[in-house]
């Protein structure tokens, strides 16, 4: 069983219940609905075929949506418009249907004109085309192509540098955030994330007890320098290489990875790796070796969880790339000796939960053929036990549906739903489903508390016998 989780986007390559059961199968944890593209009924069917699996297969997976944030895209307008070197292409308020004008595109961003200078920079498309503001006249943009290619609806617009005022949380974000929350997602991902108060701001927007875990993703350089106020206000991060790597530069993405990876895992909070991880899977059946090695570096680094984009969503190969990617992870989890430990002792927040998780992750490690269970009530339950890097997946015994499915993000994490969250229920779930279990280390982070009183129980079961037994 793998230890790190992959994270899935779904397109119209997935959206079946076949597909998606077969995804499961083949090691994916976690679906993506990505709210950038798609509409509520591409959501909904997306959504009822994963339930549907979760049933058939009888395995835990989260849902994720992520929020598209404040992105500014190109209008929509028929077929492509393509650009060389050289050329001059405006930008306008609106896309205009006569002939004879010259060649432009409109963004969804009307007043855009007023905030960019000549020489400023414009990327669209992850940077393949490129343009160089020329001249401001009256409402119209004047760019320079410096690096040509072709231009589609609907493609991602990047300005870095510019400081355009734009909310955080959009109209759009708040009218999915509404019906991700009625569909009861897992787990929520606002993109382009600046800093902590994004995160606050979202927060706000969610009421009520069992809210989904929320995920900043790292996109934007601003963001960079709030790493530890984000990394407290939310659950988790996602390394976004993709936007990143526009925004900031792509030679600082392996050193910004890094360092994210590690500033997470310091603070026992969950990280995703995403974007390009096995890109030309998208249209072939192998990956390139570069791809092999970036999958197993990512494992060393020690992300919680590696992501699938477009080899899911519009792939040819969605199946054969979850396989891939979890085959890959497999071997760097057994071959990898720099697989981090986890961190001596994360910092903050529950001291109780934090020493138990720690003590039972490090007598795991040192009692032979001994596995891991815990009586799990919240997820705050498994956060430092995921980021003490166990050697193996702990089993994490729920008696909540809805906490069974969100705890299949976490690093190292086997969700499996209990009648009863008992240590006996736990060992007869290893004797059967773990073969050569010998010991058993039983965490129960909850065990009394009280207003006054909170004790935390570790039990250790031993089996000389290979049976085990409770303590
Ligand atoms: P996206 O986010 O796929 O929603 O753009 C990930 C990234 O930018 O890498
Ligand atoms: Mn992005």
């Amino acid at each position: 069983m793998k230890k790190t989780k992959i994270v899935a986007t779904l397109g119209p390559a997935t959206c079946g219940y076949a597909v998606i059961r077969e995804l499961m199968e083949s090691g994916v944890n976690v679906f993506r609905l990505n709210f950038s593209h798609g509409d509520a009924a591409f959501f909904t069917g997306a959504i009822a075929s994963i339930n549907r699996a979760r049933i058939s297969t009888g395995l835990s997976a989260a849902i994720l949506q992520d929020l598209q944030g404040p992105k500014i895209r190109v209008e929509k307008f028929e077929g492509k418009i393509q650009v060389k070197k050289g050329e001059i292409l405006t930008i306008k308020d609106k896309m205009i249907k006569t002939s004879g004008v010259e060649k432009h595109i409109a963004v969804d961003y009307p007043g855009l004109y007023k905030y960019l200078k000549p020489g400023r920079k414009i990327l669209i498309n992850d940077g393949l085309v490129q343009l160089m503001v020329k001249e401001i006249r009256a409402h119209d943009i004047l760019c320079a192509v410096t690096a040509g290619g072709d231009i589609e609806p609907r493609k991602g617009v990047n300005l870095p540098g510019a400081n355009l005022p734009l909310s955080s949380i959009t109209k759009k974000d708040r009218r999915d955030l509404i019906f991700g929350l009625k569909h009861g997602v897992d787990i929520i991902s606002l993109s382009f994330v600046r800093s902590a108060d994004d995160i606050k701001e979202l927060k706000r927007l969610i009421k009520g007890k069992n809210r989904p875990l929320i995920i900043a993703k790292i996109e934007k350089p601003e963001a960079l320098g709030d790493i530890p106020a984000i990394l407290d206000e939310s659950d988790g991060i996602m390394v976004a290489r993709g936007d990143l790597a526009v925004e900031a530069g792509f030679d600082r993405i392996p050193a910004i990875q890094k360092d994210l990876v590690k500033k997470a895992n310091e603070k026992g909070k969950i990280v995703i790796v995403a974007t390009q991880m096995l890109e030309s899977m998208t249209n072939n059946p192998f990956p390139e070796r570069a791809e092999i090695t970036d999958v197993y570096n990512a494992v060393l680094d020690g992300a919680d969880a590696l992501m699938l984009s477009g080899e899911t969503s519009v792939g040819k190969y969605p199946v054969k790339t979850a396989r891939v990617m979890a085959d890959l992870i497999k071997k760097a989890e057994a071959e990898g000796s720099e697989v981090p430990g986890g961190p001596e002792v994360i910092k903050g927040r529950d001291i109780y939960k934090n020493a138990v998780s720690y003590a039972g992750a490090a007598m795991a490690k040192m009692i032979p053929s001994c596995e891991i269970a815990a009586k799990i009530a919240d997820v705050s339950d498994v956060a430092y036990l995921s980021d003490y890097r166990p050697k193996k997946p702990v089993v994490a015994c729920v008696t909540d549906r809805k906490l069974y499915q969100k705890l299949a993000i976490y690093h190292a994490i086997h969700p499996v739903l209990m009648k009863t969250a008992s240590e006996t229920n736990a060992a007869e779930f290893v004797r059967k489903n773990i073969r050569g279990a010998g010991n058993l280390v039983f965490l129960d982070l909850n065990a009394v508390s009280g207003q006054s009183a909170r004790i935390s129980v570790m039990k250790i079961g031993m089996a000389p016998n290979k049976n085990i037994r409770e303590a």
